[in-house]
């Protein structure tokens, strides 16, 4: 689990009840242990910037280059994008998913909102409960990204090899099928 900053908590809590072993990473000795890599919500900006004074940038790049599995949600999705809009200038975007999106693109705080998101995985038996805090927005998508949720004709959830990001929350519903299928796809 990425521990810079951020709702790194509630992440850990589900994958520890799925029964994995989460080391909190926050240096680069940390990232050397690690199998994969969950990257959870917060502030992108924050987290780069946090990223860049504990030496992580360059450790971090190079295990997504070589296929860690990582899963981004909402700011862990647009550390992972190719490109960020409404970033700072220089805001770090390791691009394991080929994807632009924009901050805050479905608006601010008080704009949150929860919506039935239909899931594009073979097993998936019904929709799953998307919640999106200050959520960034997909605007463009590569043509190797599979798109497993859609939102009004917006990517939400999608995969690139071993890379899976969500622009919404799912440590903040009671339902561990994402975590669970990440796991199993570790
Ligand atoms: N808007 C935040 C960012 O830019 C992401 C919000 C979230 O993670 N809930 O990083």
């Amino acid at each position: 689990m990425l521990a810079l900053q951020g709702a790194f908590g509630l992440h850990q809590k589900v994958l520890e009840h799925l029964g994995a072993g989460v080391v909190q990473v926050r240096t680069p000795q940390h990232l050397a242990e690690v199998d994969a890599l969950v990257i959870g919500g917060g502030e992108s900006t924050t987290m780069s910037k946090l990223a860049d004074a504990s030496g992580l940038v360059q450790p971090l790049a190079e295990r997504l280059v070589t296929g860690m599995p990582v899963l981004g949600t909402c700011a862990g999705m647009i550390l992972l994008a190719s490109d960020v809009m409404d970033g700072y200038p220089g805001q770090h975007c390791f691009g394991a998913v080929d994807l632009v999106v924009q901050r805050n693109g479905y608006g601010r705080q008080a704009d949150s909102f929860g919506a039935r998101l239909s899931m594009k995985l073979d097993s998936w038996q019904d929709d799953f409960e998307g919640v999106f805090i200050r959520a960034p927005k997909v605007c463009e998508v590569g043509p190797r990204v599979e798109m497993l949720a859609e939102l009004d004709g917006s990517a939400v959830m999608c995969r690139q090899g071993s890379a899976v990001v969500c622009a919404f929350h799912p440590e903040l519903v009671d339902d561990d099928r994402i975590h669970r299928w990440f796991l199993d796809l570790v």
